[in-house]
């Protein structure tokens, strides 16, 4: 596995399209499948599903979905139902299993889709074996921490010869980690144990524990891994070199470059006052495009290589940039917002939240490219 990932290849440009919509969205179908292949690779055995809720965490599911599937994954993770029928359109053949669970009214749909609801209580239990007969798949979810959804540990330990559960049809048990990506957490080996107690009071079922992170916990393996981020470029391993290949690139175009005196303001409410004489430049893509706002005055973008602040408060369709160091910049040239080392990790740190914010967050205004990078 390579430590320095290549970067994805730029689009073949199609500037008036990228005009028409101020900012380009890639994706990098390639880079998923190599992505997956790597995480595959690291569970000793398991097989490696795909979480893909969120519309495979922003990268669309209809591109996506058939790009893991060609790579060799067969069971795929949304959260919504919804969102598994929208899985299953892409994904004819695939085991789709549907994390939230089963919500009342919702039982048919889930057998015309021939999706598996991940049941979380008693009720659901009782609910999908009512309606089943155990005749269709589903999982059980058995809470070792988040207090969120499944059973607690210790109903799990007590009802592994409830007839419920036999009769629900479950082929696969599966739990969440509170805190994976901080591996020093005592809380990842108490999960661990707690989770191997329950899988040994349901012998014959397939376990599944590791998300993104857990896949480089000792311990979490089981039977299948539950990666989500990491396929899209996350870093699963926070504080050392991300292991995975960067997934997206985020460009938008420069409309306007202007020079100001030092003393005038940028945006709305003056938030930015120029210190000396400096060269800005506009860019047409806001928070309405998911750019996060709270980058305000924290974030820089890339005008060819060269680090530019984000200046003032970002505006719904525009962003502004300090490019007194970019002599490159001008009318029409481009700004790299994510992509080129600016990681959707650091983009997520600069705005006060995660990653996985950034990606689930971004918009369906920009012009979108798929490519496929080897
Ligand atoms: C979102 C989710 C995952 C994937 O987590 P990542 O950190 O994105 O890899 C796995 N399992 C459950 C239950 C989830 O909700």
């Amino acid at each position: 596995m390579p430590s320095v990932a290549p970067a994805p290849p730029s689009p073949t440009r199609s500037e008036p399209e990228t005009g028409a919509h101020g900012a380009r969205l890639t994706v990098d179908l390639g880079a998923i499948a190599a992505n997956w292949r790597s995480l595959a690779a690291h569970g000793a055995g398991a097989e490696c599903a795909a979480v893909v809720k969120a519309d495979a965490y922003g990268c669309g599911i209809g591109r996506v979905g058939p790009a893991l599937w060609d790579a060799g994954c067969r069971t795929f993770f949304v959260a919504h139902l919804s969102e598994g029928v929208a899985a299953r359109a892409a994904l004819p053949e695939a085991a789709i299993y549907v994390l939230n669970g089963l919500l009342p009214g919702t039982r048919e749909a889930f057998a015309a889709h021939g999706l598996r609801p991940v049941l979380g209580s008693v009720e659901e239990l009782a609910d999908w074996a009512a309606f089943s007969g155990g005749r269709l798949p589903a999982a059980l979810h058995v809470d070792t921490g988040m207090n969120r959804l499944g059973l607690p540990v210790p109903e799990a330990l007590d009802r592994a010869g409830d007839p419920r559960i036999a009769a629900a049809g479950i082929d696969l048990i599966l739990s969440h980690f509170v805190s994976a990506e901080k591996p020093e957490d005592p809380v990842n080996a108490r999960q661990i144990a707690d989770f191997a107690r329950v899988r040994a009071a349901y012998p014959g079922l397939r376990g599944s524990l590791a998300n993104s992170s857990g896949v480089f916990l000792d311990g979490a393996g089981h039977d299948l891994l539950r990666p989500g981020y990491a396929l899209f470029g996350g870093n699963p391993k926070p504080g050392s070199a991300n292991p995975m290949r960067p997934v997206v690139r985020l460009e938008a175009l420069i409309a306007q470059v202007r020079a100001v005196e030092a003393g005038a303001t940028a945006g709305y409410n003056g938030r930015w006052t120029a210190s000396a004489p400096s060269r800005l430049a506009t860019l047409s893509l806001g928070y309405a495009d998911g750019f996060p706002r709270a980058i305000s005055g924290r974030g820089q973008a890339l005008v060819d290589g060269v680090p530019c602040p984000i200046l003032g408060l970002v505006s719904m369709d525009l962003i502004i940039l300090d490019v007194t160091a970019a002599p490159a910049a001008r009318r029409g040239a481009t700004a790299v917002l994510i992509g080129d080392g600016l990681d959707i990790d650091t983009v997520g740190r600069a705005a006060g939240t995660i990653g996985y914010e950034i990606l689930t967050g971004l918009g369906s205004r920009y012009v979108r490219t798929y490519v496929e990078s080897r």
